[in-house]
């Protein structure tokens, strides 16, 4: 970077990065953005979406916060309960006049029903903005997921599968809508003709998380199969315990996530306080579900009870490259070991929302 003499404002670092990340994940147009927060903004402002977007309560809040900080009104529509992706089934029943688009995570990278979601957003004439924070490398009948809909935002956080420290993007499907969303995260200014519009904010990457990227890529297809293997073993150890979400039959596993089921909240704060006396750290990720968050369920009436069913016996476990066979072996005998002696005490209050 400091041999460029050049830090941020799509510096050659951002270039080479973007045009290896775009040709990794299988993409046309790769819009780098600081965080996958302002890649979902941006798509947001760049279809001028109005009035409220539809989307799952099962999610990280960026998703629903994202869209209520551009103005948006965020109505939430529940998830189906093998899949915990949203349900096609019940967003038609959320849709109204003021609907403009609609906002599906692929939770834990595992693809949502694109298809009939397309066919709802064509028929209803909606926008569809991918969350697709998880969904690094995913493919959807062999092609990258992040090609489905209108746009699709992937985060580069620090806790993402892929990173680069701080950071994000926007996949579009045509130059147009590209050359205008990079003007937009430039604060709106247009290059080439010497032009402010439309109005736009700070959204860009800088060099050193461009150089940080470069480096990850390099290394990310050892990472993922070293996941990939993690993966397996837990699931050959857990199988015959827990339950896990059904995962798209049309797509690859990608190891982001081990996300297990269990039967009830007591059971999941059994197993992850179990865990933590040994020092382990397990996530119940994704929970609260969104729409029990007091700002927007003081807005929205519908309940979501597959959401909260889900996120009230959600953990997910280690998952992480470093991690070695004989660890997860432990892990694996804690959590049986625990589930074998269930119920052994009530809900505490560290999930007291
Ligand atoms: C991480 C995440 C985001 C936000 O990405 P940042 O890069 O942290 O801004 C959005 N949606 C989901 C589902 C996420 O997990």
């Amino acid at each position: 970077m400091y041999d460029n003499k050049w830090l941020t404002n799509n510096g050659p670092l951002l270039q080479e990065f973007s045009a290896r990340l775009a040709g990794y994940l299988g993409v046309p147009f790769l819009v780098p953005t600081s965080n996958g927060t302002a890649a979902l903004q941006l798509a947001y402002r760049l279809f001028n979406l109005k009035g409220n977007i539809i989307t799952t309560p099962y999610s990280f809040v960026a998703t629903c916060n994202s869209a209520d900080w551009v103005g948006l009104d965020v109505k939430f529509s529940d998830i189906d309960a093998t899949s915990l992706n949203i349900s096609p089934m019940l967003i038609e029943g959320e849709i109204d006049n003021n609907t403009s688009a609609l906002v599906p995570v692929h939770a834990y990278g595992n693809p949502c029903n694109v298809d009939a979601i397309g066919k709802i957003a064509r028929e209803n004439k909606l926008k569809v903005i991918y969350d697709a924070a998880h969904a690094f490398g995913v493919t959807y009948k062999n092609r990258s997921v992040l090609l489905q809909g209108d746009a699709s935002a992937i985060s580069m956080h620090a806790t993402k599968l892929f990173h680069c420290v701080e950071g994000g993007a926007l996949i579009l499907k045509n130059a147009k809508h590209y050359e205008r969303a990079m003007n937009i995260i430039n604060f709106g200014i247009d290059v080439r003709k010497q032009n402010i519009s439309p109005p736009g904010f700070n959204g860009k990457l800088s060099e050193i998380n461009a150089a940080m990227g470069l480096a990850m890529l390099d290394d990310v297809d050892k990472i993922i199969s070293r996941r990939l293997s993690h993966y397996h073993l837990y699931k050959a150890l857990l199988s015959d315990h827990v339950a896990y979400p059904k995962w798209n039959e049309d797509a690859n596993q990608c190891a982001a996530y081990f996300p297990i089921l269990l039967t009830n909240e007591a059971q999941r704060i059994a197993v992850h306080d179990e865990l933590a006396k040994h020092g382990i750290q397990s996530r119940a990720y994704f929970s609260p579900s969104l729409n029990k968050i007091d700002y927007f369920s003081k807005r929205q009436t519908a309940a979501c009870p597959v959401s909260e069913s889900a996120a009230s016996r959600v953990l997910c476990l280690p998952l992480f490259y470093a991690l070695e066979q004989k660890e997860i072996r432990k892990i694996c005998r804690i959590i049986i070991k625990t589930l074998n002696r269930y119920p052994i005490r009530k809900a505490c209050s560290y999930l007291s929302h």
